[in-house]
């Protein structure tokens, strides 16, 4: 069927294997492929343009984990990035604190699933929710519509306002809200009238009933697969009504799942549910990182470059604890610190990773050091003999002289790394007293 993304990246990527970090162009030749992948998925043309420019200045200069693919990297971080842009990681629920009755009011064009979906709220509210729910429904339109959500509140054992032929439907809703109030109703789902467009009247419609209901929820409700028709929709209703939501539905159809990433960007509104069926306990908690992966289509690569993060963090750790249990920190030790550092994205991506670095940091900073100095001092490093470089106290004013000299670097180039080594090994063996491994497992952790 499709492509999955790593597979396109992976060729963009090939050449690459275990280089530092993601150079410019290599960024750009892969947000080439995750522009397509991301128009595959249905995802309007102006939002893609939006996310792959986010994107690729996120991307650029990010360093490679050992043990996987820059492709792989850009997965996780075009994942990172789409997750963040459907919401984050948490479900947002429905919006019911207020005197009841509280009023949902649906809407979205005809077939779209507002009927059903209000079917399937007022049973969720039911049985997970323990609410007295009500439903209404405004659509003077099409033929047994009114009878249509009258059918489905008997499955699933919620009343409906019985129907009064000849009503509009701010008289419906009128009547709805009198008699939500006399029968204790907590939540009064509203099911609107679509259209097959956008139109005038439906707009009007909708206004003067969310006039007199004052609705807690405005949800809009978007067939997953009109894919690029889905945002203009959005638009005309977002630019009407106050929206406080979009519901997805379809989503158990083959959609990958783009108009989520439209109908977030186009409505700032949360995606509060997905439709994944007709049954009518067919829905499900919006989860943006599942849809995420089903936009891009790429298996479990986002798990394995975490765990490829967690392991290294792992590695290097056992390996300081081990050094540090014996309270050792020599110029071997600070050079991997360094390696690290630009590793991680220099002095930038430093702070809060240990207290001995940060503190080594802002010393640094004061004194005007940029990244490039973490350069500087590893020519340093390497110019010293092995034996000064687990013995820094054998470095004497000519000593110092020669490996100044051979790094291209002066004196007091050298007394500065010095002076950060004496900084960083006091902060070991702080740490060491703190309790060794056991304080550096709480520092990585
Ligand atoms: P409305 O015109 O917006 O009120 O749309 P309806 O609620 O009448 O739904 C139109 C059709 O879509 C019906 O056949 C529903 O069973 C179907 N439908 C609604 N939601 C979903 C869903 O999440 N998945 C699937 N597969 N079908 C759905
Ligand atoms: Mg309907």
């Amino acid at each position: 069927m499709f492509d999955t993304l790593s597979d396109r990246l992976g060729g963009v990527f090939d050449k690459l294997r275990g280089r530092g970090a993601l150079k410019e162009q290599d960024v750009r030749d892969a947000m080439r492929e995750v522009r397509i992948a991301l128009l595959e998925a249905d995802v309007a043309l102006p939002v893609v343009r939006r996310f792959v420019d986010q994107v690729t200045e996120l991307a650029v200069g990010q360093s490679v984990l050992k043990s996987v693919t820059p492709g792989q990297q850009v997965v996780k971080i075009v994942n990172d990035a789409l997750v963040e842009m459907l919401g984050g990681e948490q479900t947002v629920g429905l919006e019911l604190d207020h005197v009841p009755p509280v009023v949902i009011l649906m809407v979205g064009l005809q077939g779209s699933g507002k009927t059903t979906t209000t079917a399937k709220l007022a049973k969720l509210l039911k049985e997970k929710q323990g609410k007295k729910a009500m439903m209404a429904s405004l659509d003077v339109n099409r033929p047994a519509a009114q009878e249509q959500l009258a059918v489905l509140g008997e499955q699933v054992g919620v009343a409906t306002l019985p129907i009064i032929a000849g009503q509009q439907p701010v008289d419906i809703a009128t009547r709805a809200l009198q008699s939500a109030r006399l029968q204790a109703v907590d939540v009064l789902l509203l099911d609107t009238a679509g259209r097959l467009h956008v139109d005038d009247q439906l707009m009007a419609e909708m206004k003067a009933v969310a006039a007199i209901a004052s609705p807690k929820e405005t949800l809009l409700v978007v067939d997953s697969l009109t894919g690029q028709d889905a945002v203009n929709v959005a638009q005309s209703f977002a630019g009407q009504v106050d929206l406080t939501g979009v519901i997805l539905t379809r989503m158990d159809g083959d959609a990958r799942g783009g108009a989520a990433l439209s109908m977030r960007a186009v409505t700032g509104k949360p995606i509060k549910f997905a439709g994944t069926g007709e049954k009518l306990d067919a829905i499900e908690p919006f989860h943006p990182s599942r849809v995420a992966g089903r936009i891009l289509g790429m298996g479990d690569i986002v798990s394995i470059v975490e765990k490829a993060a967690a392991t290294i963090q792992e590695d290097e750790a056992e390996r300081m604890a081990a050094r540090m249990a014996k309270g050792q920190f020599d110029m071997n030790d600070l050079r991997m610190q360094l390696k690290q550092m630009q590793n991680m994205g220099g002095l930038g991506a430093l702070a809060g990773m240990m207290p001995g670095m940060k503190k080594a940091k802002a010393a640094m900073q004061s004194s005007g050091m940029d990244d490039r100095v973490l350069l500087r001092m590893d020519a340093i490093i390497g110019s010293m003999t092995p034996k000064e470089r687990q013995r820094p106290d054998l470095l004497n004013a000519k000593r110092k002289i020669r490996v100044a000299n051979g790094s291209g670097t002066q004196v007091q180039d050298v007394n500065k790394l010095l002076k950060m080594h004496q900084e960083m090994e006091r902060a070991m063996k702080q740490i060491k007293k703190m309790g060794g491994i056991k304080g550096l497992g709480a520092l990585f952790g």
